[in-house]
């Protein structure tokens, strides 16, 4: 098979797209369908700076290599999320790509604050996933708004953003729905805009990307991420996408153009202000602080019962 830009011996193959690319021109491909989505959904320019959250897994840093690569002034942040060897990995690898290449990167031990994410998940007894989603969320909105980013990268790519459209459809989450979008504008002083720069390309696209570009990433799944839904849905649609390429990329694409915009959003009241920590927040403590609070109050007991 011959590269459909330059007719040299192709080595990627794209079946949703009927081309395939030598190494050369498919690294040239990938960058200009990350720059087409960032200039056509307005996600940022070329004088804001992007705070790229960056797990250390292929997507994240392929993103962080392409943003740099387009001129985009970037700052790394990392969220060292204390799960056992897999995060020691994560924040090696993070690390290592940050200072081979001279980038500015913010690391976040969340252990060094007591909030190692398997820790709290025991003793709140909520599922590690959750309060995983929780730190993150809360991390990225407070370390962007401190450092002034008017903007939050993350590497979720056209696979996650197609399992979780199945998910809020399977349940028609209408809420998720409206929100399900490339770019998210803030509710809040303290929130900033969210962007997917990757909601295009697909996860096989971007491990082909770091290959080509000799990233260094963690290959390894999360370990609490065995058995998740996602993953379920993750199977069914790459089931769906090898009997009918394209089913993913048609499946996000027609939904955002054709029946998100048929939703009428929610009149769901802004958020107001945590009383703990002054992010936003739908009651008086925001859902960190809540975790927060009880896994201190948690802590507390399991100390007090050792000492009596
Ligand atoms: P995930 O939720 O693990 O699929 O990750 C989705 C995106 O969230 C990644 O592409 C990153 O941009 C970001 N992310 C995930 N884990 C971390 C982390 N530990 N630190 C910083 N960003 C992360
Ligand atoms: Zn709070």
């Amino acid at each position: 098979m011959k590269c459909t830009r330059c007719r040299a011996a192709a080595e990627v193959h794209l079946r949703q797209h009927n081309s395939a690319f030598c190494r050369t021109c498919f690294v040239f491909y990938f960058q200009r369908q990350v720059e087409r989505a960032i200039d056509k959904e307005r996600m940022f320019t070329r004088d804001e700076a992007v705070l790229v959250a960056v797990s250390g897994g292929k997507d994240s840093l392929a993103l962080w290599d392409v943003l740099i690569t387009l001129g985009h002034q970037t700052t790394g942040l990392h969220l060292s999320l204390g799960i056992g060897d897999y995060s020691d990995q994560s924040t090696a690898k993070t690390v290592a790509f940050a200072q081979a290449r001279g980038l500015p990167l913010i690391t976040v031990p969340l252990a060094d604050d007591g909030l190692a994410v398997p820790e709290i998940a025991r003793l709140t007894r909520r599922p590690a996933c959750s309060a995983c989603g929780t730190m993150k969320r809360h991390y990225f909105d407070r370390l962007a708004i401190d450092r002034g980013f008017p903007v939050v990268a993350t590497g979720h790519n056209l696979d996650d953003e197609a399992a979780r459209l199945l998910g809020n459809v399977l349940h028609w989450q209408m809420e998720h729905l409206t929100r399900q979008r490339p770019v998210l504008e803030p509710t809040h002083d303290r929130f900033v805009r969210k962007v997917k720069p990757l909601f295009r390309c697909s996860e096989y696209e971007a491990a082909v990307y770091a290959f080509f570009r000799g990233i260094d990433y963690i290959v390894d799944e999360c370990p609490n991420a065995a058995g998740a839904t996602q993953l379920l849905y993750k199977d069914m649609l790459n089931r769906l996408e090898a009997a009918s390429p394209g089913s993913k990329l048609t499946f996000v694409q027609e939904f955002l153009h054709k029946a998100q915009p048929a939703l009428t959003p929610a009149t769901v009241a802004p958020p107001q202000t945590c009383e703990r920590c002054g992010m936003p927040s739908y009651a008086a403590l925001c859902g960190f602080c809540r975790l927060v609070r009880e896994t201190d109050a948690k802590r507390e007991r399991r100390q007090a019962a050792g000492r009596a």
